[in-house]
């Protein structure tokens, strides 16, 4: 379906559903199909001599460089991204942000990471890149300034995320990734909370968007993959790089990630739609202090995610007036449709308590704009249930907080 003539030029949905369905992938049926393989087969050694160069996508050459059910979901990550010449999947969301960074950054060379980025991310900086002799270099992304002022000669890439990690305030991506272009530094943006259908991040002037599929593309809690997005030539070298650390996604999560992606605008939809009226009956509540939602207008950000984001999803924090951690603790066992879990975007709804502050070296917590006792954060991740049903069971955690701490 992908073949048409015109279908760049068709909307997002239709692009979820025909991407990557080229007729000589699918044959007679829907979907591509599982093609599960090592080795490719060979008709003579003429037909061996002529195989793909070193670096060739989509031609069968041997097991390590896919086949057509990754090819195919390759194909669709790429037309969902405008301006993207190409996707890379990887076996996580936290292996493509390795290869990334793998591929742009050699000894010597400053990475500049957001100080809320995803945890494993941070991580990645104090370790594995530093053990390189790379130089890691936090910054708040809020502080334009202080950003600008943290670029050196050395400085080869800067790692956004937006909404940041548990804390979700928005950033101005497309200033950051100006700045870093001005320098001359590569920008790489975590796009797991938005995907490309809430933010068309290299069309905002982004060189790399990553996503961890293992969340709204796959959809469903049951597969871990990520994937990297890029223009020509940055799309070339992450591909190489992928290829010389002998990354390979298998075919039957390839297969569930594209089952997945064709209905990721409708969960996205309806996910963004419950927790902005979940977010709306928290800012009411008496318990709450801040809801950290940036689709909610009295949220950190809201302005730039008004201005440049064409979407959300329901992933979002909020923190609660007072009380304790075992308040805090309380609430969260005593719900019964949020699952406590790690991880979100799939059908169905997740709690974890968060603590901010743990995850940071400059950015404070709790931001001063609220109370030092207002601490306790709590993280949603809002699946497909009934909204009504979801409200209803969060308004019965506060009654039994509250009836904790009265001892009645
Ligand atoms: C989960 C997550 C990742 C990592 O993805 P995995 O597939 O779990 O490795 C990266 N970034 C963000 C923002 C995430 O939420």
């Amino acid at each position: 379906m992908d073949d048409l003539d015109n279908f760049d030029d068709l909307a997002p949905f239709t692009k979820l559903v025909g991407g990557g369905r080229r007729k000589e992938w699918t044959g007679a049926v829907v979907n591509p199909p599982v093609w599960r393989a090592s080795t490719h087969l060979y008709e003579n050694t003429a037909a061996l001599a002529q195989g793909p160069g070193r670096n060739e996508d989509g031609r069968f050459f041997y097991g390590r460089r896919g086949a057509p059910t990754q090819w195919a979901l390759c194909e669709a990550l790429t037309k969902i991204e405008p301006g993207a010449h190409g996707a890379v999947i990887y076996p996580s969301g936290v292996a493509a942000i390795a290869g990334v960074m793998l591929t742009l950054l050699r000894p010597g060379d400053v990475v500049l990471i957001t100080d809320n980025a995803y945890d494993p991310t941070r991580s990645m900086g104090t370790g594995m890149l530093t053990d390189f002799g790379i130089e890691t270099r936090f910054y708040d992304p809020l502080d334009l300034a202080a950003y600008e002022g943290l670029f050196c000669d050395r400085t080869r890439a800067v790692l956004i995320e937006a909404p940041g990690s548990l804390s979700m305030e928005v950033c101005d991506v497309p200033e950051l990734a100006r700045i870093a272009r001005e320098k001359g530094a590569v920008s790489v943006l975590d796009n797991t909370w938005a995907s490309p259908l809430g933010f068309a991040g290299l069309e905002k002037g982004v060189d790399v968007t990553v996503m961890a599929l293992t969340k709204h593309v796959g959809g469903h809690s049951d597969l871990m993959m990520g994937s990297a997005s890029a223009g020509q030539a940055l799309y070339e070298k992450l591909r190489k790089r992928s290829q010389d650390l002998g990354i390979v996604v298998s075919p039957d999560d390839a297969a569930l990630a594209l089952r997945g992606l064709r209905t990721l605008g409708v969960r996205l939809r309806q996910e963004a739609d419950s927790a902005l009226r979940i977010a709306r009956w928290l800012e009411t509540r008496p318990e709450v202090a801040q809801v950290l939602c940036p689709m909610l207008p009295s949220s950190p950000g809201h302005d730039l995610w008004a201005r440049d984001f064409t979407g959300g999803c329901g992933l979002f924090s909020f923190v609660l007036k007072g009380g304790t951690l075992t308040d805090r603790n309380r609430f969260i066992d005593a719900l019964n449709l949020f699952a406590i879990g790690y991880s979100w975007g799939g059908f169905e709804s997740l709690v974890v308590p968060i603590e901010p502050a743990r995850h940071r070296d400059i950015m404070p917590w709790p931001p001063e704009s609220q109370g030092d006792a207002d601490r306790y954060g709590v993280r949603l991740a809002v699946g497909l249930e009934d909204v009504g049903d979801l409200i209803a069971d969060l308004d019965q955690a506060f009654a039994a907080m509250r009836q904790a701490r009265t001892g009645g």
